[in-house]
């Protein structure tokens, strides 16, 4: 299935679909091959098998009011639902109002040079901080950044903190329909297009020149689909395959190989992150008064510590959310022992014994993205003193390699939806710009 086309890119994710979208509407022809059988990547909903309701399985929220993000949204005709932002917390037994608990985000978000890892940035704000703040501040860095605080970089963190803020904060809210449906537009643009979209089409070689490029892939079952050449490539895979070695699944190897990303990549790192989807028999969150009010729940310290409900959407779901050193260690365990500790979690939180939870169970899932060996993690955690490695890992190769996707975003909107399509959009600019 020998291919010629203007720009090949790597990977249909947020980024790669961006970046194909403005190439092929600027009329270059353009083929995207795509290792799954779906497009979106670390967007991936699936639907409850009762009642449809849509389920994430990676990307859920969309923090603050990303503008490239939500006229997506609104070219899908999605509707996007403010989440119940009201949080709950579990300290010391017992379980209560945790909004204040966060205040130190405008500490994490004034970080100033020099970089060093959060671990000395929360030892220097020791004596400002209560008990209670300086658990949740280990517990935010290390759950929503999927990073382990001994290693991950002050100033990233404070660069991501501050581009949220700009955004309107970190308040969530949710496309309701699903957030693959914000992504439908531009793959239905695509597809309307022959030869562009090739699903099940694992890049494993990129031969390249100043004068083009020749990708050699493969199905996810071995089968060799020829080679696709073009003049640029976009490459749009994460960093945790980026840093495999062939013959690991998904691994790409350059040729002549490409050191400067090398050594950036080795300098960053592809945070660990899991999430527990439970449906109950019913809601019993919203039937008390002492639970009732609340969307988030936090557990510090517990291996999954936060727990979310679906606001606005009625469901009868909870999501747990591990990240960094915690959900490493749940990734080594059997799914069946995930939701032990689950179930544990929010027997604590609730105040129910483990086994009346577990009657009231009815579906359970468990999303180990270590485990997808098109990922390799969560996403791109860049620790103290490797902010230039992101600089290095985004930029061009000789006016024929192009990079993109979250963890080549620099202005503080890395690990997100809006930011990889940022990312995807730049490098479209560039290839145009040549
Ligand atoms: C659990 C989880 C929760 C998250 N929550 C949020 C959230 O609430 N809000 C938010 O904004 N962001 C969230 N994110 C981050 C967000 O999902 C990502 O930043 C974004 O989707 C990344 O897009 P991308 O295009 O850079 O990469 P990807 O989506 O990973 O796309 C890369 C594509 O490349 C493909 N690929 C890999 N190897 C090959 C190969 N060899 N050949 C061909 N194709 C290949 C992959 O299959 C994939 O489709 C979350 C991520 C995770 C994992």
């Amino acid at each position: 299935m020998d291919c010629s086309c203007d720009v090949v890119v790597l990977g249909a994710g947020a980024s790669g679909l961006a970046a194909a979208d403005r190439l092929a509407r600027a009329g270059l022809r353009v083929a995207v091959l795509e290792a799954r059988e779906r497009p979106g990547g670390r967007v991936d909903t699936v639907r409850d098998a009762v009642d449809g309701t849509p389920l994430e399985l990676g990307a859920e929220f969309i923090h603050g009011k990303p503008s490239v993000l939500l006229k997506l949204a609104r070219r899908a005709g999605v509707k996007v639902g403010t989440c119940n932002d009201k949080h709950a917390l579990l300290w010391r037994g017992k379980l209560a109002e945790g909004d204040t608990s966060f205040d130190f985000l405008e500490d994490l978000a004034a970080a100033e040079p020099p970089d060093r890892p959060v671990s000395q940035l929360l030892a220097e704000h020791a004596g400002d901080w209560s008990e209670l703040e300086a658990r949740m501040a280990r517990s935010y860095v290390e759950g929503f950044y999927a990073a382990t605080v001994e290693t991950a970089s002050s100033l990233a963190i404070a660069r991501m903190e501050r581009a949220a803020e700009q955004l309107g904060g970190i308040a969530p809210s949710r496309s309701l329909q699903g957030y693959d449906r914000v992504l439908e537009p531009l793959v239905r643009g695509l597809m309307r297009r022959p030869e562009t979209l090739f699903f099940n089409a694992v890049a494993e070689q990129v031969r390249w020149s100043p004068k083009g490029v020749e990708v050699r892939a493969r199905t996810r079952e071995g089968v060799p689909l020829g080679t696709f050449r073009a003049r640029r490539a976009v490459v749009t895979l994460p960093v945790g395959v980026l840093k495999a070695a062939p013959p690991e699944p998904g691994a790409v190897r350059f040729v002549p190989h490409l050191p400067d990303k090398e050594r950036a990549l080795a300098r960053l790192e592809m945070g660990p992150l899991m999430k527990v989807l439970l449906r109950f028999r019913s809601p019993f969150w919203k039937e008390r008064e002492d639970t009732r009010p609340y969307g988030f729940f936090h557990a510090p310290g517990q291996p999954l510590p936060t727990w979310w409900t679906l606001e606005p959407l009625r469901s009868r779901y909870l999501v747990g959310w591990s990240g960094g050193p915690d959900a490493e260690a749940l990734s080594r365990l059997r799914e069946e022992e995930v939701l032990r500790q689950s179930l544990e979690v929010l027997g604590r939180l609730f105040k129910l014994p483990r086994r009346a939870l577990h009657e009231r169970l009815e579906s359970w899932r468990v999303q180990d993205w270590q485990r997808e060996p098109f990922t390799r993690g969560g996403y791109c955690v860049i620790p103290a003193g490797a902010v230039d490695a992101m600089e290095v890992l985004a930029r061009p190769v000789q006016d024929t390699l192009f990079f993109a996707g979250e963890a080549t975003h620099l202005e503080g909107e890395e690990g997100t939806v809006h930011g990889a399509l940022a990312t995807g959009l730049r490098a479209a600019r560039e290839v145009l710009g040549r």
